[in-house]
């Protein structure tokens, strides 16, 4: 009762909580959540830019931590190369050109007087890097290569916004490396891949699939692209979770990067690779994990694992027991730092418990520990667990154990729940007739493919449904057309692709391998 009394008396209480249901009005959900917890705000002054709050970048730093770590264990070395590029470096290899040119934003003037050679803000740094290679690698000796940088990216793209998901500035790294051997780079490559699987799947609870690009959505001007695709169960789309490109000699012939071969002296150009993972990841986790009751986050990237709340102090409580209880709440905090567990008391005063749950409920706080009078006389607290709401009561001399084993269960729940929900959302469809339909079922469709760019076109065009501008608008509609999200590595074997007998499903060319398709963001 007193609870309910103290809401009242908060200006704006009401407020506090998400006030639509995922399942009923995804986008208007994601943007509460993201707003409400204080991860993100919108950013009024440039459209499709957005404000990362503190709540957030701290996950983007727990990324960079881990990531940064492991590629220095490969020999990787930051860099920072300027953020700005000429025209005629930008336009040198011209795929690469015509995949960025609708996006790249240009610097025209200065003050008032406009710039004579306008230059282009960075969509991505091959052609500011590369023509630098060019000048430091001139012998084997100088390779491989390693370099990798930390920055924003500008990419001003004309689809829909989204935050974190879709945005015109966008933080990353971009790693950019050079090898003597093809075989180099394709190890490289997949090492790479591996350590964003690790990434979203360990640190994210988000299931991925590995796969490789199709010709048509490969990266503009590279050999081959491999990728990992996401699923936003809600909505039944896809998302590019994070990409690792072999740039072939492609590059490498356009900007002249050469060394001597020391068997016969002949010049030779260097296989490269290039590789990102964005802030777009922070979304997915977002979209996936979040509820009605806000966000849901996973232990190891929570800024705050543990919150620990008094409760159940009433009028009557005496002050004795009421400070009894508080200097329990401090402890408990204090031995749980003290096992490397991000713990904190939530001990204001003029706020509830109630509202203090629904508080740190909307941030996503993994663990929530009530400790009241009662509790103190068992010597025990309840444990409360966000991901599903689950309660028990533990005894105080067992939290210093319980929690971290907790937090693990938690992590490893949320992505099996996940993964689970993704696994039966992928299916098989051997005949045309099932496409679309099974695709409208808000599922990938996984079907043996031909690979040709025509082929997905075609595929495209025969998916997207027909439908007027005001239910374009609405995104929920299933009106975009599906497009190959990768050839996963992992193939489906039942039923196999037989060579030379198997048939593309779209086009009835013979099937190579199986390829995931989907609607996607
Ligand atoms: P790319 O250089 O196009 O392969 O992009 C590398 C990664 O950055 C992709 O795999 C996406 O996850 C991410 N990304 C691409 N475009 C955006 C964007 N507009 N906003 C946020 N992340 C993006
Ligand atoms: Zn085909």
């Amino acid at each position: 009762k007193s609870a309910k009394k103290a809401d009242a008396h908060i200006e704006g209480a009401s407020q506090i909580g998400i006030e639509v249901r995922k399942e009923v009005d995804f986008s208007t959900w994601y943007t509460q959540v993201l707003k409400r917890s204080e991860m993100l705000e919108y950013y009024e002054e440039v459209s499709g830019c957005y404000i990362i709050r503190p709540l957030a970048y701290n996950i983007w730093q727990e990324i960079q931590n881990f990531f940064d770590a492991e590629i220095k264990k490969l020999g990787v070395e930051d860099t920072y190369f300027p953020m700005f590029d000429s025209q005629r470096q930008l336009e040198r290899e011209k795929d690469h050109i015509e995949g960025f040119a609708a996006e790249v934003a240009w610097v025209t003037k200065a003050g008032s007087s406009n710039i004579e050679n306008p230059v282009a803000i960075r969509p991505t740094s091959e052609t500011v890097m590369y023509p630098y290679f060019a000048k430091w690698i001139r012998t084997y000796r100088d390779l491989p290569l390693k370099l990798n940088q930390w920055c924003n990216v500008v990419r001003w793209e004309f689809k829909n916004p989204q935050p974190f998901i879709r945005t015109r500035e966008f933080l990353w790294q971009e790693g950019h490396t050079a090898h003597f051997t093809k075989e180099e780079a394709d190890t490289e490559v997949y090492k790479i891949l591996e350590l964003y699987r690790q990434v979203y799947e360990d640190m994210l609870a988000v299931p991925v699939i590995r796969g490789i690009k199709s010709e048509k959505e490969k990266f503009a001007g590279g050999l081959y692209t491999t990728t990992l695709e996401g699923f936003i169960p809600t909505t039944g789309r896809g998302v590019q979770a994070a990409t690792s490109h072999c740039l072939g000699q492609n590059f490498s012939k356009m900007f002249d990067i050469v060394i001597e071969d020391p068997k016969d002296a002949k010049k030779v150009h260097v296989w490269q690779n290039s590789w990102g993972i964005s802030t777009r990841s922070i979304g997915v986790m977002v979209m996936i994990h979040g509820d009605n009751k806000g966000l849901v986050l996973p232990p190891r990237v929570a800024a705050t694992q543990v919150i620990v709340i008094p409760c159940g102090i009433t009028s009557k409580t005496t002050e004795d027991d009421k400070k009894l209880v508080e200097s329990k709440v401090n402890d408990v905090v204090e031995e749980l730092k003290s096992v490397g567990i991000k713990a904190k008391a939530d001990l204001r005063e003029n706020y509830s418990p109630g509202y203090k749950y629904n508080h740190w409920e909307l941030k996503g706080v993994p663990i929530r520990l009530e400790i009241g009078p009662r509790d103190l006389q068992n010597q025990q607290s309840l444990m409360v667990r966000r991901d599903n709401g689950s309660k028990e009561p533990i005894p105080l001399a067992d939290l210093v154990s319980r929690i971290p084993d907790t937090l693990k269960i938690i992590q490893k729940d949320m992505f099996e729940r996940a993964k689970k929900v993704y696994d039966d959302h992928v299916k098989i469809v051997l005949k045309w007739e099932d496409f679309v339909s099974t695709l409208d079922g808000k599922n990938f469709v996984m079907i043996p493919w031909c690979e040709e760019v025509s082929c997905e076109t075609s595929i495209k065009e025969k998916s997207t449904r027909h439908v007027t501008e005001e239910e374009a608008e609405d995104e929920k509609a299933p009106s975009m057309g599906a497009k190959s999200l990768c050839i996963p590595l992992e193939q489906p074997n039942d039923p196999p692709i037989v060579p030379g007998e198997t048939e593309c499903i779209s086009c009835g060319k013979l099937a190579k391998r199986y390829a995931l398709f989907g609607r996607s963001y």
